[in-house]
């Protein structure tokens, strides 16, 4: 796809001229305007009202100095980001990634993604996200401690319960979430809900971990039954072995499905016979080991270094659960050619521009990112409002409203893209049906 009407593309030479360098955030913002042509089209009070130059500009972008101090007494510098990405619809909301690769381009772009993201959940949250380039893998425990306390000593001044709501993503979860937590408090003396995917001793809610894996499956469960289709008996690859993609596991094995691949960042596993998820648990989860560890259990199994080889193995669903871009337009092809007939995204971005568009021209059934994993974000919302009441629900409550909110989601993507004449393009139904709530907001609150 190309942009054609004349506004949008003037606005994308001026969004490329001010951000020169995010390469991956000027992807995201073009693909997006993109898919919304016609609803600029539709709604020239929008253009007149400026909400489109509102829209690609992100409300703060805060970038910061953390030092922390090995064990053996060496000092180290790292960077920290936040970005506030857009406040229209409620608080900014998104997660922190930890991971060597963090750029201000990357939290940009998925600051960017979670405004429309969190637009479809239905829920009074707006876009946010953040993180750092430190590298939690092979550090120990107070180091990782020491980070997170600097990281919120600077963190702590922009964000609160009712502003600004952390989470976790790539290399946060339970644990840093409770260094940065411990951190906040001491800080501010405040006991608020300032920190999503907290620890159930402490203002967590149940399903918050297996939210959004969850979630990625009801999601694609709606979007298979309504090809006639669904996940019973159905051989399913998914990248990644981190939070999403555990739990995406579980909860396509409860659905019938076997999944027979996982992956981390050196290499992935095949097994045959499905993949024996209690052992992913105990090396992930417990050991914080390598998945190439599963053989030492399952020897007969195989190991492959690499990411992208994953795609090669022949299976009819695949869910992308690791990173941004992992799947290219060859993987894509690969798919294709072995039957693959829907790919949901539990990652954020984790297929190229041109795979998408190739899988979707070879009819592939294609959940989106914002669409599909949508569902961690939104039971942080459910954390929020527990936090809120002073309440705690049961995991078969808030089950029942992620599934909900799940299911809700893919009809209204599904309809958003029918009513613009994009039947069956859920990408293009989840940015026009994003936008229009947050753009709806936009106009009524006047240019601020
Ligand atoms: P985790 O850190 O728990 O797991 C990430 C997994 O992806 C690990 O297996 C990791 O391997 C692998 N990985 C990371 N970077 C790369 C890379 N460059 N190449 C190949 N594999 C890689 O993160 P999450 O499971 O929380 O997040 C996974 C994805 O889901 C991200 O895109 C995140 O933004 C998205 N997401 C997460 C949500 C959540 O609730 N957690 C909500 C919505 C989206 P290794 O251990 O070797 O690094």
């Amino acid at each position: 796809m190309a942009l054609s009407n004349a506004y949008l593309i003037d606005l994308m030479a001026r969004v490329e001229a001010r951000n020169p360098n995010d390469k991956q955030f000027l992807i995201t913002v073009k693909s997006v305007l993109e898919s919304i042509e016609p609803v600029v089209e539709k709604h020239p009070e929008y253009v007149k009202a400026g909400v489109l130059e509102l829209f690609c500009e992100q409300e703060r972008v805060i970038k910061f100095r953390v030092p922390w101090i090995d064990d053996a007494g060496n000092v180290h510098v790292n960077r920290g980001y936040r970005v506030q990405g857009n406040s229209a619809i409620g608080p900014y909301k998104g997660g922190l990634r930890l991971h060597p690769s963090v750029t201000e381009d990357t939290v940009k772009f998925l600051a960017f993604e979670q405004t429309l993201k969190n637009s479809l959940t239905g829920l009074p949250i707006g876009g946010g996200k953040g993180g750092s380039d430190f590298d939690p893998k092979g550090k120990s425990d107070f180091e990782v401690m020491r980070f997170c306390q600097s990281f919120m000593t600077e963190l702590f001044k922009y964000i609160g319960a009712d502003t600004d709501v952390p989470a976790g993503d790539i290399g946060v979860g339970a644990r840093e979430i409770g260094y940065l937590y411990g951190q906040y408090k001491r800080i501010t003396g405040l006991y608020e809900g300032v920190l999503t995917g907290k620890g159930l001793s402490y203002g967590g809610s149940l399903v918050r971990t297996q939210a959004t894996g969850y979630g990625l499956c009801y999601f694609t469960e709606e979007m298979l039954n309504a090809a006639g289709k669904s996940f019973k008996d159905q051989t399913v690859v998914i990248s990644g072995s981190g939070n999403v993609a555990i739990y995406a596991n579980e909860k396509a094995t409860q659905l019938g499905a076997k999944v027979v691949a996982m992956s981390d960042s050196n290499g992935y596993v095949y097994d045959k016979n499905g993949i024996d998820l209690a052992c992913v648990k105990v090396i992930k989860e417990v050991r914080r080991g390598r998945i190439k560890e599963y053989l030492d259990v399952h020897p007969e199994a195989e190991y492959h270094e690499g990411c992208a080889g994953i795609w090669t193995i022949p299976c009819d669903i695949a869910l992308p659960c690791a990173t941004q871009n992992e799947i290219s337009l060859d993987s894509c092809k690969a798919l294709v050619a072995n039957g693959c007939y829907c790919v949901s995204e539990g990652a954020n971005m984790p297929t190229v521009i041109e795979g998408i568009e190739y899988l979707q021209k070879n009819g592939v059934l294609f959940g989106p990112a914002k669409a599909a994993n949508a569902g961690g974000v939104a039971t942080s919302a459910l954390e929020m409002s527990q936090n809120s009441e002073r309440l705690s629900w049961t995991a078969e409550e808030v089950d029942a409203k992620l599934k909900g909110i799940m299911v809700n989601i893919y009809h209204n993507v599904a309809n958003a893209a029918k009513e613009y004449g994009m039947e069956g393009n859920f990408e293009a139904g989840a940015n026009i049906a994003g936008f229009l709530k947050v753009a709806n907001a936009m106009y009524a609150q006047g240019v601020c």
